[in-house]
C-alpha cells in the first residue's frame, strides 16, 4: 500500500498576489520539518500538497504530528494511492480502512473526480466504492446524515486517493511570511503561549531571557530552553538569547524606590530587549502580558514600560483570562512544564507592595539614580546565545 498525507492548504488560498510566496515558504518549512524523518517527495498540485514518502521505513505517524503543527494547514489526511480503476480504489478502500470500518456501524462514502477524463461521475464513484464496502463489510450500513465513519475517494490527475476523516490542521499562515520578532520569554504560562501565537500570524521567532544567577538557577534556565522546544514544533528553529540581569536588579535594589522595583526592572528588559531584536532584524517585541492580571500589567504601568520600547510591542494574550490562556497551553503542549516550580528573575525580586499606576515621570526620575547606559552596555555585551528547536 502506498501511503502518502494530503494537506489542504489554510488562509493563505485567500491571499491573491501573495499566494506564491506563502505556497513557498509552506513547502520549505514541511520540508524542514520533516527532513530528519526520512526522503520525501513534496509537491503541490490543486490547492493540495501531497507528502510521499520515498523510503518504507518512514514513520507516518511521526509525520502527520509534526504537520499538525504547521501553520498555514486547514486540515489533513492520511491516505493511500492508487491506480485510477474502480476495481482496484474499492479494493484500496477495504484494505486501508478496515479497522475504521470494522468498527463502525454505519458510513458513507463522498468522491471529488477532478480529472473530469475518468469516466464516472462523483456519485457513481460513492455508489460502486459504498456497494463493493457493503459487500466486504455485511454488518455495516449506510448512514448520509450521521455516518460514523466517512470514506473519501479523490480521483485526481496522477491517481487515485482513498482516506478516513481530515485531521484538523494547525491553522494560522506559513511561519516566514510575517516578518521576524523577538520573545521576552520567563518560565512561566504565558509568553510560550504568546509566542506560540505569533507564530501562528507567520511570524519568525528570536528569544530573550533574562537571568539573575544566582538567584535565578540554572534548571529554570534550562526550563525556558525546554518550553522553547516545544513552541519550535510550531515556529521552527530559533535563536535564544541570554541575558544576565543579576547586576542591573542589585542596583535597582541598591539605589531606587522599592515599589518601583518591579516597573524599572521591566523597563530595563524593554530597552535592553529593544536593542538585541533591533540587531536580530526583529521588526516587534512580544509579551505574554494580559492587562490586570499583576501589578505590572495595569494600563498605567504597560504605559510606563511601552516608553522605553522603541519598536511595536506584541500583547496577544491583552484581553485574554487566565483560563482561556491555560487552555491554549494545554493544546500546544506547554502547560506542564510551565507548572513546574522554578524562580524567575521577576519573582525573585518582588516588591511588598508595588506601585500600581506608577506615573512615568517619577519612574524617570528614580531610573536618572542609576547609570543606565552603561548598565545596558554590559548587559548586551556578556549576553549568549544557542539555537533552540530541530
Ligand atoms: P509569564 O507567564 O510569561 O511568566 P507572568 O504572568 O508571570 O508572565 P510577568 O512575570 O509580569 O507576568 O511577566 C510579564 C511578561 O514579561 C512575560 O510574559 C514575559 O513576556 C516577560 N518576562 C517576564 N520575566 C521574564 C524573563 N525572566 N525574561 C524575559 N522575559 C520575561
Ligand atoms: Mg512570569
Amino acid at each position: 500500500m502506498k501511503e502518502l498525507i494530503l494537506i489542504k492548504l489554510g488562509e493563505m488560498v485567500l491571499k491573491g498576489l501573495n499566494r506564491r510566496t506563502f505556497e513557498d515558504t509552506l513547502l520549505k518549512n514541511i520540508r524542514h520539518r520533516l527532513a530528519s524523518l526520512g526522503k520525501f517527495e513534496i509537491r503541490i498540485a490543486q490547492s493540495t500538497i501531497f507528502v510521499s514518502p520515498q523510503d518504507p521505513q518512514v514513520d507516518m505517524e511521526e509525520a502527520a504530528d509534526r504537520i499538525s503543527k504547521i501553520f498555514g494547514i486547514a486540515a489533513f489526511s492520511c491516505a493511500c494511492e492508487t491506480s485510477k480503476d474502480m476495481d482496484a480504489i474499492c479494493e484500496t478502500a477495504a484494505a486501508y480502512l478496515s479497522d475504521d470500518l470494522q468498527n463502525a456501524r454505519t458510513f458513507k462514502v463522498e468522491s471529488k473526480r477532478s480529472d473530469k477524463k475518468f469516466p464516472l461521475n462523483s456519485p457513481a464513484i460513492s455508489a460502486r466504492t459504498g456497494e463493493y464496502l457493503l459487500e466486504q463489510f455485511p454488518h455495516l450500513s449506510v448512514d448520509v446524515h450521521h455516518p460514523d465513519v466517512v470514506v473519501h475517494v479523490e480521483v485526481r490527475d496522477f491517481g487515485a486517493y482513498v482516506h478516513g476523516m481530515p485531521r484538523p490542521g494547525a491553522g494560522g499562515i506559513p511561519v516566514g511570511t510575517g516578518g521576524k520578532a523577538a520573545i521576552l520569554i520567563s518560565g512561566g504560562l504565558d509568553s510560550p503561549v504568546a509566542a506560540w501565537m505569533l507564530a501562528k500570524r507567520g511570524v519568525n521567532l528570536t528569544a530573550i531571557h533574562f537571568a539573575s544567577p544566582p538567584y535565578t538557577s540554572q534548571r529554570a534556565e534550562d526550563k525556558v530552553v525546554r518550553l522553547l522546544e516545544l513552541v519550535s514544533q510550531y515556529s521552527g528553529r530559533m535563536k535564544m538569547f541570554t541575558m544576565p540581569f543579576t547586576k542591573i536588579q542589585e542596583e535597582i535594589q541598591k539605589h531606587c524606590p522599592e515599589e518601583l522595583f518591579t516597573i524599572l526592572m521591566r523597563r530595563f528588559m524593554m530597552r535592553i530587549s529593544n536593542a538585541v531584536a533591533v540587531q536580530e532584524n526583529c521588526g516587534a517585541l512580544i509579551t505574554g502580558e494580559s492587562l490586570g492580571q499583576v501589578a505590572s500589567q495595569t494600563m498605567q504601568a504597560i504605559a510606563c514600560t511601552d516608553h522605553a520600547a522603541e519598536l511595536p510591542v506584541f500583547r496577544p494574550l491583552i484581553g485574554m483570562d487566565k483560563t482561556e490562556i491555560v487552555a491554549i497551553a494545554r493544546k500546544i503542549g506547554t502547560f506542564e512544564t510551565s507548572i513546574e516550580p522554578f524562580e524567575d528573575c521577576c519573582t525573585v525580586f518582588t516588591p511588598k507592595h508595588p506601585r500600581t499606576r506608577p506615573v512615568l515621570k517619577y519612574v524617570l526620575e528614580a531610573e536618572q539614580q542609576l547609570p543606565a547606559a552603561d548598565l545596558i552596555e554590559e548587559c548586551i555585551r556578556d549576553a549568549r546565545y544557542i539555537r533552540v528547536g530541530g
